[in-house]
């Protein structure tokens, strides 16, 4: 049997999330603070997100640079980063297998931070048939052939997507030197800032297919084309050698869920109150794996607040419930998805339906707690936030709390 190793917070995930948090806790004397990465760096995802769109706006940085930062942050304050460690599986409520070159170990601790981020589903996922060229790609393995491993990728790419990330994965088509055939969405419009569109559209002149779906990958040994077709049913062949899936993000809850930790049917990450706290007493969760994609700034943010969450828990804090907060469609997801009256931090949805400045109504046993106007879009695959400034009329014994949009 594998003898168990003692810290006081595990971290699972050295991405922005664990390593903000890592960072806070380990500055406030809370022990032994670990963070674990699968990865050969730690950093998450900004590792190999070449452009800028990372730090403050005073302080712009690029992911690998922001990535260095909280590293070095965490890792000054006297957390123990260790890369090339995977968390594997639970051994008891608060405990993980583990396995790196070193061996399988067994690390038992007072609290649990999951910070496991989340991934694009790839083309099996997505189901599109075809056959199974090279060349095929999602914007992280994109990123990191050409980021991190210095590879070439082919001369012409179509996108598919048009959210932030896929305006991202044209940018490094265009680092690596390839040109970006289109971006294509079955969407009826762009999802990314305008002006992020218009540049895209007019200065790096990439086509915009909206209403367009790719039906089938061609191409043998190497990508040929990928067949589309569009809404009114017509098709056509995009001669490409290389295709990027972008987005349709999913919470990498592989460890949430053997751990039988509820997870949320909207996110489908591990289900959260307003403290980051999980169903499993000592178990917190942080960043994309609860709500699959915002900025890394956001799950940073996270971290810090889940460290005064878990320094409360280590001083002998309880573990309220709290009541689910549910949305209803078209709104997709909230995040966090339990409420308890001291709840302060805003929510972030999403929407499945473009929905112009919409009101969103908060209930509770059909009681009316709260109103708010957006004075902007909400669009799909964009952050929608809610405030909490209704959280203190939440009934901690009552129904779940409803949201919804008009
Ligand atoms: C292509 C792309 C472009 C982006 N561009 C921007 C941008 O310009 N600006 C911005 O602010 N945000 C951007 N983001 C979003 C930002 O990267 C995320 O919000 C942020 O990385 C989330 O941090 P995280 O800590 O939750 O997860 P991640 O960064 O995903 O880190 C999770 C880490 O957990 C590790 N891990 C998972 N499971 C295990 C396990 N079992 N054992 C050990 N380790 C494990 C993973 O290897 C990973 O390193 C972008 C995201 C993508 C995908």
């Amino acid at each position: 049997m594998t003898p168990v190793r003692e810290v006081d917070v595990l971290l699972v995930g050295a991405g922005p999330g664990g390593l903000a948090a890592a960072a806070r806790l380990a500055a406030a004397g809370a022990g032994r603070v670990e963070v674990l990465e699968r990865e050969q760096r730690a950093g998450g995802v900004p590792r190999h997100c070449a452009h800028g769109g990372f730090g403050t706006w005073l302080h712009p940085l690029t992911g690998p640079a922001h990535a260095r930062l909280l590293t070095d942050a965490a890792e000054r304050s006297g957390a123990a980063v260790r890369t090339g460690v995977t968390a594997l599986d639970w051994t008891g409520p608060l405990e993980l297998a583990t396995v790196s070159p070193a061996g399988p170990e067994t690390i038992a601790a007072r609290a649990v931070v999951l910070a496991t981020g989340a991934r694009e589903r790839p083309r099996a996922a997505r189901l599109v048939p075809g056959t199974r060229p090279a060349g095929v790609y999602t914007t992280g393995e994109l990123q990191q052939a050409v980021h991190l491993y210095g590879q070439r990728i082919g001369t012409r790419a179509v996108i598919v997507g048009a959210e932030d990330v896929s305006y991202a994965a044209a940018g490094t088509v265009r680092a690596a030197g390839a040109e970006v055939v289109a971006l294509v969405t079955e969407a009826p419009r762009a999802q990314t800032a305008a002006v992020r569109a218009a540049d895209a559209r007019l200065r790096h002149r990439v086509p915009l297919l909206t209403g367009t779906t790719v039906t089938e990958l061609l191409g043998h040994g190497r990508l040929s084309g990928v067949r589309v077709r569009r809404r009114d049913g017509r098709t056509a062949v995009l001669a490409c050698d290389t295709v990027v899936f972008t987005g349709d993000f999913v919470p990498d809850q592989e460890l949430a869920r053997r751990g039988g930790i509820a997870l949320d049917a909207g996110t489908r990450g591990p289900a959260v109150d307003g403290a980051l706290r999980t169903s499993r007493p000592g178990v917190f969760a942080v960043g994309s794996v609860l709500h699959p994609v915002e900025s890394a700034g956001t799950a940073a943010r996270e971290g810090a607040h889940a460290a005064a969450a878990v320094r409360r828990w280590l001083a002998g804090g309880e573990w309220p419930g709290g009541v689910g907060l549910l949305v209803e469609p078209p709104l997709r997801w909230i995040a966090p998805n339990r409420v308890a009256p001291g709840d302060h931090r805003p929510f972030v949805l999403r929407t499945t339906a473009l929905l112009l400045r919409p009101v969103l109504h908060v209930t509770q046993d059909g009681r009316p707690l709260h109103r708010e106007r957006h004075v902007s879009a909400a669009v799909p695959n964009r952050t929608l936030t809610l405030s909490a400034r209704w959280t203190g009329r939440v009934d901690p014994e009552g129904g779940p709390v409803r949201v919804s949009a008009a």
